[in-house]
């Protein structure tokens, strides 16, 4: 029995040590049936031990997990009704493709009749019918992956697990794979909870995404919550690319904050009551949220001029980098129909809007 608007998967404050090492702190997420939830983050964050508590090849030393509002941490991982799709794709190499996906079958206890239509199902989910009888060598990278993918599938799990599985996979592969899940998500209606250290990757496949960082949960939310309201410094930083301007708080208005960088003011707009005046911030602002003329600045706030010392062209838009006076550097996007008469060498101006600014404490 299933209530809808149960959370699929509950990880109820859970934390994992490893002797000395905190993997993962007090961890506290819901999981919403049919949803595409990516959790991304650096390099041991804690990413794969997550995964693996809930696929149960770990426990945790505190807090529950529960599936379908059931305690999980008494099943062995074969009992639990969630399939691991790996990054190294796992298959039995001495077994053909069908055999691969049989295997995910046999463990369920599936009665051997009942398991061809099943398997030719499950691989032509993922294009892989005709292939079945080939050996895993016989196979490109891609291919394997599918087959990984038909394995995991075959059983209907409640939650599909996918533990960076694209990683190893070429750029052109990578992306079509990428359209490959999302069309299956759509089609099976499953809920899919997908690792990935790679941002782009998450904000565009994901209902949600998860940041998190050194073991602790940094932000949930849709892809565009993310991105433009990012909870803190890491998720500003870690979430596209950044310019910071190291300042301080000189004034706090009712709808705006004045700060002194270095060498410019910065007004941001909107109220922030948690900053006072002499607090030392971090502004953050995107590259493709200023703008680049030739001259020299017409104001001492949210302008700043400088010497323009690398310009690249990158499809549909063109980066600056452009250096200040005091030597930081300053990264501007714009698109590239708007690009000004302006090249390396030139002297310009940057300047960005007081609602392209936001703030962080800078501890
Ligand atoms: P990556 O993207 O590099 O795979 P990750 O985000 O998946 O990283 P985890 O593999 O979950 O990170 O590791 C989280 C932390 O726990 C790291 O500091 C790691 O060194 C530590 N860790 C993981 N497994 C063990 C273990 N068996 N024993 C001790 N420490 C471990």
């Amino acid at each position: 029995m299933t209530t809808p608007d149960r959370p699929v998967l509950r990880l109820d404050h859970v934390e994992k040590k490893y002797k000395d090492v905190t993997a993962l702190s007090d961890v506290h997420l819901d999981v919403h049936r049919g949803e595409f939830l990516s959790l991304l983050g650096p390099s041991g964050c804690g990413k794969t031990t997550l995964l693996r508590m809930i696929a149960g090849f770990e426990q945790p030393t505190a807090g529950r997990i529960e599936l379908d509002g059931k305690d999980l941490t008494a099943l062995p991982p074969y009992r639990r009704p969630v399939n691991t799709v790996f990054q190294s794709y796992a298959l039995f190499p001495h077994m053909s493709v069908a055999e691969n996906v049989a295997y995910g079958l046999k463990r369920a206890k599936v009665p051997r009749r009942e398991m061809p239509p099943r398997i030719k199902e499950a691989l032509e989910l993922v294009q892989m019918d005709h292939l079945a009888n080939r050996l895993p060598q016989q196979l490109s990278g891609g291919q394997q992956q599918r087959v990984a993918l038909a394995r995991a599938l075959v059983n209907r799990p409640t939650v599909l697990l996918l533990d960076e599985p694209m990683s190893a996979l070429d750029r052109k592969l990578r992306e079509e794979m990428q359209l490959e899940l999302i069309r299956l998500h759509t089609d099976l209606g499953l809920t899919f909870l997908f690792v990935t250290h790679d941002q782009e990757e998450a904000l565009a496949m994901s209902d949600r995404v998860v940041v998190l960082n050194q073991g602790i949960v940094q932000q949930v939310g849709s892809a565009e919550e993310i991105y433009q309201h990012p909870a803190n410094k890491f998720v500003a930083g870690f979430i596209g690319t950044q310019n910071f301007v190291p300042a301080t708080v000189i004034k706090r208005n009712s709808d705006s904050l004045i700060l002194r960088g270095e060498r410019e003011f910065l007004k941001v707009s909107g109220h922030h009551p948690s900053y006072q005046v002499a607090d030392k911030v971090l502004a953050a602002i995107r590259p493709e949220h200023m703008k680049i003329r030739a001259g020299n600045p017409s104001s001492d706030t949210n302008e700043v001029g400088g010497i323009i010392i690398g310009e690249s062209f990158r499809g549909d838009a063109v980066a600056y980098l452009v250096r200040l006076r005091d030597g930081h550097e300053i990264l501007v996007r714009v698109p590239a129909r708007t690009t000004p008469d302006i090249s390396e060498g030139d002297y310009a101006t940057v300047s960005w809007a007081e609602d392209a600014v936001q703030v962080f404490h800078h501890d």
